[in-house]
């Protein structure tokens, strides 16, 4: 199996063909299947003596097709994805390459790259020289890991912990950060709300710790700011949370794992004021940033305190942690990691930061012209006016059901993926707009679908 074997070459020869094809064709969009379906098909695949080189027939045939294609431009649902062919392409090498990318002294040539477009990342967001860290899976280990990191700073700053800890956020924060909170630290969730279109302020932080005891204060470790909600597409007061965070000495965290891309648009860095001043900041390049999955840069103001959180201590991992070298692994919940930034790097190293600026550019701009269409179409009300790339607007008319019919007839008909969501305990839909390739066109048939 692992020796040279003149078939293996052929059956790598065969998955390259596979995924030069893919890359060069328009994205399929594609449907899910049952499993029923799916074993019918393919029957039983893991076997004593294996079904040899038909399995990439198989994939390519039967079960590709059972999987949607993220990289769709009519697939507006939840948070797309669209890499470009090069970060794409390196993943694939990404594998073959078999780096360990969790310590400079295996990985130092990754490590280094990683850490070049790590650094871009940071300066975007203003952060000091000394910042950096680390990609990791998605958002949801990036904000977990921030906020263990937040969490042990806190307890050796004060050497002691309240009966319980708490964060403070609304209800437009991301899942992930509740599920990181409640279920994996057991902290309690202060959940604050948002202004008129969900954005928190730091009135509202400042109104809450007027107003709090002084065992609530006591308890806060961080609050979460939020550049870009994944329902809603707005950045909260950044600058405002950073001042009440500052004058309590809270740890400040802000997610941008969709939003934080639009840092690379000038015209755009003043909704984000404040983000230099976070503690730690999270930004997905799978998400608005062109990078397949999966690829979350987390960032530390102070790694040195991240480090403190996240570093394994072992006898084995002794050889490995040498002061003053960048490791990775030290940085988040992980310890073995795929070298997960490179394709991201090589796409940003091969084609530019510029280039980056304007494929986020025309993002906004076909965001822009789908908001006038909703604005124009009598049977749709836009529901919060955005500032990225997300339109959440409603049917007049319609309930959960007819939303529900509606988005499952326009996937099985091929002419999109959009999902119902929720507003204020009201079913509606959104547009979440991350691909270049996504057309005003795109936009108008599926309002148009909605007659
Ligand atoms: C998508 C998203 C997350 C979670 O990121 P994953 O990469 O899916 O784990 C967290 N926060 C925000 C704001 C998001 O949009």
């Amino acid at each position: 199996m692992h020796q040279y074997d003149e078939r293996a070459d052929e059956l790598v020869r065969s998955l390259m063909e596979l995924c030069q094809e893919r890359l060069q064709m328009a994205a399929p969009l594609d449907f899910s299947r049952s499993p029923a379906d799916l074993l019918e098909e393919c029957g039983q695949t893991i076997t004593p003596d294996g079904l040899g080189p038909r399995v990439a027939d198989m994939w390519a045939d039967v079960l590709a097709p059972a999987c949607l294609s993220v990289d769709h431009p009519r697939y507006l649902s939840f948070i797309p994805g669209a890499p470009t062919k090069a970060a794409a392409g390196f993943d694939m090498l990404v594998g073959a390459s078999s780096v360990y990318a969790g310590t400079w002294l295996e990985g130092s040539g990754t490590v280094f790259a990683e850490n070049q477009a790590l650094r871009w990342v940071a300066d975007l967001a203003g952060l000091p020289p000394e910042a950096g860290g680390v990609f990791v899976q998605g958002g949801t280990i990036g904000n977990l890991s921030a906020l263990v990191a937040a969490r042990s700073a806190a307890q050796h700053r004060r050497g002691s912990r309240p009966p319980r800890w708490a964060v403070l956020l609304t209800d437009e924060t991301h899942s992930s950060v509740k599920h990181a909170l409640e279920s994996v630290m057991d902290v309690d969730v202060v959940l604050l709300p948002g202004d008129d279109r969900g954005r928190l302020t730091g009135e509202t932080v400042r109104g809450w710790v007027a107003e709090a005891t002084p065992e609530q204060r006591d308890a806060v470790f961080a609050v979460v700011g939020t550049a870009g909600t994944t329902n809603l597409g707005v950045v909260d007061d950044l600058a405002g949370i950073a001042d009440v965070a500052e004058e309590q000495g809270w740890w400040f965290h802000v997610d941008g794992a969709y939003g934080g891309a639009g840092l690379v648009v000038p015209d755009l860095r003043g909704l984000y004021d404040g983000i230099e001043r976070a503690d730690s900041f999270i930004v997905d390049p799978h998400k608005w940033l062109f990078a397949p999955y999966d690829c979350c840069a987390l960032l530390y103001r102070d790694p040195v305190l991240a480090r403190a959180a996240h570093t394994q201590r072992a006898g084995y991992l002794d050889p490995v942690t040498i002061e003053g070298e960048w490791n990775p692994s030290d940085f988040a919940i992980q310890l073995t990691r795929r070298a997960r930034g490179l394709p991201f790097w090589f796409s940003l190293a091969v084609h530019g930061t510029e280039a980056y600026r304007r494929a986020v550019e025309q993002t906004l701009e076909v965001t822009r012209a789908g908001r006038d269409l909703i604005d124009r179409a009598d049977h749709l009300r836009l529901l919060v006016e955005p500032d990225l790339s997300v339109l959440i607007f409603e049917r007049i008319g319609w309930e959960a059901e007819d939303y529900a019919a509606w988005s499952e007839r326009l996937l099985r008909d091929q002419v999109g993926f959009v999902t119902p969501t929720k507003h204020r305990g009201r079913t509606c839909t959104r547009f979440a707009i991350v691909n270049p390739l996504t057309t005003v066109e795109d936009l108008a048939d599926i309002v148009e679908s909605m007659r």
